[in-house]
């Protein structure tokens, strides 16, 4: 059984006080019924940390994967396709034991593929890679299963396309068009179906413009550049369709979206319950576990009424991203992906995502006792990273209990 597999993932990345929260959590409620934060108590300070949050499996699995390999492969020449999650510290660990990136997150190369050989080991990342890269590398000989770290629910959305391509469906993406797994998944999906991607509800309303003939067929091939598979005809194609998504979407738009889409297509053709298999796919979203559960436990911590909430991750992780975009609809929201990142008890650095900038604020910690802080961290986090932004926090309140003294509180 898949969940019961545990993997070696550097002792670095865990936090004595986290392992122990999370433990205390999963056996005091097995069914994951509860999503109601924990509280560290620290006396001025409340934190209130979320039922699920860190590593995910794919995460864990990759980790475990790629130091393994360095560590059983001395005098080899490995190689990470791109980053292996999107974990800024994971990732410059792996390049301080040596470990070459090969392509950029938007995949540019950065070493060309004719510098290779058989004997170099390259390591596929968790969000997995397209089929064209995948015969690249086998054409140079190189063995890319034995260090393929793709996650089990990044295949399980392969396998759900090649369910509705095998059916004649059209695949239609949910997802950001230059994410590396929207890009794998649109590469395994459309060798066998016409695909597309969408990347947002905004372009799922302008994909419905094509269904419904509301718009020239002409203007699809520029305003869907580079997210359609070669041969795509749009007066044909979308009359049947199915959808997927990548595994780290917005729960809510994700079904907002197939919802919409669904809606389309019985409006057009007329469809009821009984022939709507006739021009829609009947889909579930494919969200990972982890999204739904991180997510989740995001409402479940935003029903604590508190002065603020720090999300911590790496920037470019969407999964990350829409936990803070849970948060910022109801309070003052900070995402950092390091405890550096709290400059003072006065100060933060902190990311906007919706615009791709850093940015400073003042005055980010209300006076006020007790104080209390929602605190979460993106699947590619590690739980050390986490527990430094709480001793960060905590050591602003010289009267606080330390951070060790609340282990055997949930021991
Ligand atoms: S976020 Fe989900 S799909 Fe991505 S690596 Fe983790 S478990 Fe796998």
């Amino acid at each position: 059984m898949q969940f019961m597999k545990s993997f070696e993932v550097p002792v670095v990345y865990r936090s004595p006080l986290i392992t122990a929260i999370k433990k205390k959590r999963k056996e005091q409620d097995r069914m994951k019924k509860d999503f109601s934060p924990a509280l560290l108590d620290f006396g001025p300070l409340h934190i209130y940390l979320a039922r699920h949050f860190g590593f995910c499996y794919g995460v864990e699995n990759a980790i475990d994967i790629a130091f393994r390999t360095i560590e059983e492969n001395p005098g080899k020449r490995i190689f990470l396709l791109s980053e292996m999650i999107h974990n800024p510290q994971v990732n410059t660990d792996l390049k301080n034991k040596g470990v070459q990136f090969l392509q950029d997150n938007s995949g540019k190369q950065i070493i060309p593929f004719d510098q290779l050989s058989s004997e170099d080991i390259v390591l596929i990342p968790a969000f997995g890679t397209t089929l064209q890269i995948e015969n690249n590398l086998r054409s140079i000989g190189i063995r890319i299963e034995e260090y393929d770290t793709t996650c089990p629910f990044v295949e399980k959305v392969w396998n759900r396309s090649e369910v509705i391509a095998r059916e004649n469906y059209t695949i239609v993406i949910h997802g950001k068009p230059t994410h590396e797994e929207t890009r794998a998944t649109f590469s395994h999906a459309s060798s066998t179906a016409p695909g597309v991607v969408v990347k947002d509800m905004k372009q799922a309303e302008e994909l419905a413009k094509y269904i419904k003939g509301d718009k020239p067929s002409e203007q699809f091939y520029i305003e869907f550049k580079n997210q359609y598979s070669a041969n795509f005809d749009v007066t044909k194609h979308l009359d049947r369709i199915g959808v997927v998504n990548q595994t780290t979407m917005l729960a809510t738009d994700t079904q907002a979206i197939a919802d919409f889409l669904k809606e389309v297509m019985v409006n057009k053709f007329g469809l009821t319950e009984k022939n709507i298999k006739e021009h829609f796919a009947d889909t579930r979203d494919t969200l990972c576990y982890a999204t739904n559960d991180n997510q989740s436990s995001v409402i479940g911590m935003l029903n604590v009424p508190a002065d603020l909430a720090i999300v911590v991750g790496g920037y470019n992780s969407s999964n990350t991203s829409h936990l803070v975009e849970l948060c910022e609809e109801k309070l003052p929201t900070y995402f950092i992906n390091s405890e550096e990142k709290i400059l003072s008890a006065k100060t933060i650095m902190h990311y906007n995502f919706h615009n791709c900038s850093e940015l400073v604020t003042q005055n980010y910690l209300p006076e006020k006792e007790p104080l209390k802080i929602l605190i979460t961290s993106g699947a590619s986090c590690p739980d050390a990273l986490v527990e430094g932004v709480i001793k960060k926090l905590a050591g602003f309140f010289p009267a606080s209990k330390k951070v060790n003294d609340l282990i055997p509180e949930f021991l």
